[in-house]
């Protein structure tokens, strides 16, 4: 409903709130079929048993209305903000700090954000820069898309990055990917989505990692070398035999996704952003007038 009470900033607010419980509560029905279809292709008797337990979990989360996991990471959002949009987003911003803090407070939620030096508390899931979000401005637009993307310390650890050279090619970046995988082991509780971004630069590539890890289950990059790529590396980290928690098995990864730029002639960045099973995301779409869908799919 169209608020005319309320000002688009609390909207903002509550929408953030709402997406960050959300998000640690009630993971998509994509990844729910991933995980579901993950233990019907398990041959391992130590793998089949982990996937059952997740199952068993999610189901729990589901029925006291609980998390899916205690990590309740540390708070990323990506906007998409059209220019008509009638909040600035250094306005925007505010509404998801102060969402992400009410959150925690209210719900309550456990709080990780610390000083990234003398480790002390910075608040309830929010300091400097914290929670983090990534901005898209969008042309001929007056509306505001917010993707909630907790993100769990045990995977976030998992991240590798290497500047391969040219020559290295395409078998350089396949190598880098699977030893990056093989390196995590059982470390990002597997299995989950490997994000990989290619090209731009170092810090680009990174991003395009994170990125891909946030896109619907087995979505496909629309260039079809890089998606014939992901279908390869997908079926090559699933040979690692890694399997659920690194016990073996054959389900290493639900999914490999990749997000590429063009980059540098002499430049061939390759980043690695490993998601857990848990790969929690719920997304709001606000309209101008206030009007607030949520949409746990996207
Ligand atoms: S890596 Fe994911 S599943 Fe493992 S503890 Fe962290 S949030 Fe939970």
């Amino acid at each position: 409903m169209p608020s005319t009470t309320v000002s688009l900033d609390d909207v903002v607010l509550e929408a953030a709130a709402h997406l960050y419980v959300w998000a640690l509560k009630d993971i998509p029905q994509d990844l729910r079929d991933a995980l579901a279809a993950a233990r019907q292709r398990e041959t391992s008797v130590t793998g089949i048993r982990v996937l059952e337990t997740i199952s068993r979990n999610v189901a729990i989360a589901h029925e006291q209305q609980n998390l899916v996991c205690q990590d309740t990471g540390i708070a990323v959002y990506y906007c998409r903000v059209g220019e008509h949009f009638p909040l600035h987003p250094a306005r925007i911003y505010a509404a998801l700090e102060a969402g992400t803090r009410q959150a925690t407070v209210e719900h309550p939620l456990r709080s990780n954000t610390v000083h990234t030096l003398t480790r002390e508390s910075t608040g309830p899931n929010v300091g400097y820069r914290v929670p983090i979000v990534h901005w898209d401005f969008v042309p001929d637009w007056d509306g505001l898309d917010v993707k909630c993307v907790p993100k769990g310390s045990g995977s976030e650890n998992m991240t590798f990055l290497k500047m391969l050279v040219p020559a290295d090619g395409v078998a350089g970046i396949k190598r880098f990917v699977l030893e990056s995988i093989v390196t995590a082991g059982g470390k990002p509780c597997p299995p989950g989505i490997v994000g990989i971004g290619i090209g731009g630069s170092a810090d680009y590539a990174m991003h395009l990692a994170k990125e891909a890890i946030a896109r619907p289950i087995g979505s496909r990059n629309t260039d079809p070398v890089v998606a014939r790529l992901e279908d390869e590396l997908y079926g090559l980290l699933n040979e690692t035999g890694i399997g659920p928690m690194g016990l073996g098995g054959d389900v290493t990864v639900l999914q490999c996704h990749i997000e590429h730029a063009d980059t540098h002639m002499t430049l061939n960045p390759v980043a690695v952003n490993y998601q857990c099973w848990a790969a929690r995301r719920a997304s709001a779409h606000v309209a101008a007038d206030g009007t607030v869908d949520f949409d746990r799919e996207a």
